[in-house]
């Protein structure tokens, strides 16, 4: 079994194709290993076995007839802010806790369509806000590295899952660092798209201008394969863009020769956990000696990147969640209370105290006589951030990073200082102002043995060198291929 659950997609493929194993043989491997680590590290909020069953069989038959894409027959997890038909979907939230999906999000649904097997909905914070997964209505996730330890977020959940082994690959969502943070926190590969490459159709919305799906899996390869399959054009969701999707396998080629790689200085900074800042320098020496260019530079607004994002990001959260009222949603509290306190109950009882905290922050901030001041020169600077970036991209290919400050962080340590927790999305959340894609990947692993990783940002839908210098540096160490017990 435990050589089944450690197959990455070209194995599993290979295999299932020559019908040495079946989907569905993989798929009890996989349920079995859930079965066996759920309770240690509450990873899932809900796990699906009868679907994955099913779904594995039907794509044993496709496999039989000849019809089987990459995807066909592999066990997936999806965080459960993202729609799947016939499954719950809380978003970690008490406000949606009988919550149903009445239909797929447009990337569940362009899984299913590859033959995909759902294995379950998977554990993060609360509407996605949090940078630990302790924000969720059901329970914190643990770290597989070590239990005493969070294993990032928001999208914890889909990073520990896959760093335990109980899926190949998983979705998650990245507003501010979601992905890549619990990737770098669990030693996996986690890749945040360019704004508009994914269709949101079907993802709870946090903040909708920064908001983006993307692949979590042990290496580039793997979150190639699963991008390949989400990315593109959806007439559901008008901010995705219509640009041609690249077979992202192909693009990855082993070569970085002539790549320029910029250093931004600001990310090297005081605060720089030591064993992070070898590791990650280190990284960008390996892809110096396989003939890439190193040169450092400066993107000087970074310090307004946090204030500028929670500033944003709350604004767009409090009228997103507006829609939390107990009318058509989810829970309903204080029926008897006449509407304006039947809204009030339910919006008090069902909301986690994190989500409360950004829905006021984000309604003072929109609030009349406060909007110039805070949201619209939120936006100014927000514009000036994206101008960094854009600078360096006239003479860059790639920035590169440490993903975070420090490596993951003991359960509990920050949950009394909103402040420390919100700094530590420090070197992600600029990708996300300036809607950049962002591969955060391994690349060693600290005095106390846990991981750490390096992230990789590159221009506006050019997703295909990010990969491809990340699976450069992939074939040339194994820093991937290290796993938790
Ligand atoms: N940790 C950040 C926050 O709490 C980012 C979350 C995210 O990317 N969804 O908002």
């Amino acid at each position: 079994m435990s050589d089944l659950i450690s197959l990455s997609i070209d194995e599993a493929r290979r295999r299932l194709d020559a019908r040495e194993i079946s989907s569905l043989e993989l798929t009890e491997a996989f349920l079995a290993r859930i079965e066996a680590t759920q309770g240690k590290l509450n990873t899932f909020i809900s796990t699906t076995p009868e679907m994955a069953r099913a779904q594995a069989e039907e794509a044993d038959r496709r496999i039989a007839s000849g019809d089987a894409g990459p995807l066909c027959g592999i066990p997936v997890g999806v965080k459960d802010i993202i729609l799947a038909r016939g499954t719950r979907t809380t978003a970690a939230s008490a406000i949606l806790k009988s919550y149903e999906a009445p239909y797929d999000a447009t990337v569940v649904a362009r899984m299913r369509a590859a033959g995909a097997v759902l294995v379950g909905k998977l554990n993060c914070d609360e509407f996605a806000m949090g940078s630990s997964n302790e924000n969720s209505a059901y329970g914190l996730t643990r770290n597989p590295w070590d239990t005493d330890r969070v294993p990032g977020g928001s999208s914890g959940g889909s990073a520990a899952a896959v760093a335990a082994r109980q899926c190949i690959v998983s979705l998650g969502t990245d507003t501010g660092g979601s992905i890549r943070q619990p990737a770098a926190f669990c030693g996996v590969t986690g890749l945040k798209p360019t704004y508009g490459r994914v269709s949101r159709y079907g993802v709870i919305a946090f903040a909708s201008s920064l908001d983006q799906v993307g692949p979590i899996g042990r290496s580039v390869r793997d979150a190639a394969h699963l991008l390949r399959t989400i990315a593109g054009h959806d007439r559901l969701d008008s901010t995705s863009v219509d640009n041609p999707v690249p077979d992202y396998c192909s693009a990855l080629t082993g070569d970085v020769r002539g790549l320029r790689v910029a250093l931004p200085r600001e990310y090297f900074a005081d605060g720089l956990d030591d064993d992070v800042r070898r590791a990650v320098q280190a990284a960008a020496q390996q892809l110096q000696s396989l003939g890439a260019t190193l040169e450092d530079v400066s993107l000087p607004h970074t310090e307004y990147a946090i204030a500028t994002y929670y500033l944003i990001a709350t604004a767009e959260a409090s009228s997103n969640l507006a829609r939390y009222d107990g009318t058509r949603y989810g829970v309903r509290l204080g029926n008897d209370s006449g509407l304006l306190g039947m809204y009030r109950k339910t919006r008090a009882g069902g909301f986690g105290p994190e989500v409360k905290r950004r829905i006021m922050l984000g309604t003072h901030a929109l609030s009349a006589g406060y909007y110039d001041a805070y949201y619209a020169k939120a936006q100014k600077v927000r514009t000036l951030i994206r101008r960094d970036f854009n600078s360096v991209f006239a003479n860059y290919d790639l920035i590169l990073a440490p993903t975070t400050p420090t490596p993951a962080f003991k359960i509990g340590e920050k949950t009394d200082d909103p402040l420390q927790m919100y700094l530590t999305d420090i070197f992600t959340i600029s990708a996300n102002l300036a809607g950049l894609p962002g591969l955060a990947l391994p690349c060693g692993s600290s005095a106390d043995g846990l991981p750490i990783g390096f992230q990789l940002i590159g221009k506006p839908f050019d997703e295909e060198t990010v990969l491809r210098a990340g699976d450069a540096y992939q074939r040339d160490t194994d820093w991937h291929t290290r796993l938790p017990q």
